[in-house]
Order: structure tokens, then sequence, then C-alpha cells
């Protein structure tokens, strides 16, 4: 059993990521935290000249309502993080500040069945400093 476990959401795919939140309600010890995650792009600055001023917020913000709906609907208590970087650099991140013990990701976005591992995921595996369980 896990105390605090972290949960990175593709929201590209928010199918696979609701399935994972209730497996981690399995995988939690009783009075176990739960932190839901999605990591928002960065826009590059020669990018960002041409779009919308405050695009990246508004995303920011509407993802976190998105995993806050998750969260309520999942009937538990669970803290969401929204973040902008870079998926694997800052799952790892929020990881090791966090002191996550378990992180529970899925192996890859459906419908690439004869991918092993996600890119992702891959490199989450491999660098974590915690326990991965690799949801396929
Ligand atoms: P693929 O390379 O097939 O897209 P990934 O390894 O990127 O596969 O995705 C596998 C899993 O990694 C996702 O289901 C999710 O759990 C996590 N993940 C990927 N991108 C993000 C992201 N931007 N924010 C949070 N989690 C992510």
């Amino acid at each position: 059993m896990y105390k605090t476990i972290l949960v990175p959401i593709d929201m590209a795919h928010v199918a696979k990521g609701k399935a994972n939140v209730n497996l981690a309600a399995s995988y939690g010890a009783q009075g176990a935290k739960v932190i839901l995650l999605n990591v928002v792009d960065d826009i590059p600055n020669w990018a960002a000249v041409d779009l919308p001023e405050g695009l990246l917020d508004k995303s920011v913000k509407a993802t976190k309502a998105e995993l806050k709906a998750i969260a309520k609907a999942s009937g538990m208590e669970m803290e969401v993080e929204v973040r902008i970087g870079h998926s694997y650099d800052t799952i790892l991140e929020v990881a090791k500040k966090k002191k996550v013990d378990l992180i529970l990701i899925a192996s890859h976005r459906p419908g690439f069945q004869d991918y092993f591992l996600g890119s992702t995921a891959a490199k989450v595996v491999r660098h974590a400093n915690c326990s991965v369980l690799v949801v396929r």
C-alpha cells in the first residue's frame, strides 16, 4: 500500500486517466494522498507572439477545472496539479517534491498497441526514484 500516489493524466486521453484514478484507490493505504497531474506544453517564445495573449493561462485554468471534475466524480479526496513544462521532467519533479511513493501511469496512448512504452512513460519508468505502475 502506498501513501502518496501521483496519477499523471494526458488530457487528450482522459478516459485512460479516469481508469487510472479509480485504480489509485486500490493501491492507496488508508488516508493516502492522490495527486492528479497534467503538464501543459510550454509555448516557445517565437510561436507565442502569434498566439492570443493569455492562451497558456486559459489552458491551465480549463485543465485544472477538468481535473477537479475528475477528482469529484471519483468520490475521493484528491489534490490537483497543473504545471507548464515538459511532461516527463515535470512528472519526475512533482514526484520528488511531493515525496510520492507510487506513480501510476498509462503505458502509451490508446490505439498504439504495438508500442512497448510511450515516450513519457518510458522516461518516467527509467528515471523515477519511486515505484512506477505502468497500466496497459
Ligand atoms: P505516447 O508516446 O504513446 O503518447 P506517453 O508515454 O506520452 O505515450 O503517454 C503515456 C502516459 O503518460 C499518459 O497516459 C499519461 O499517464 C502520461 N502523460 C503523457 N503526457 C502527459 C502530460 N502532458 N501530462 C501528464 N501526463 C502525461
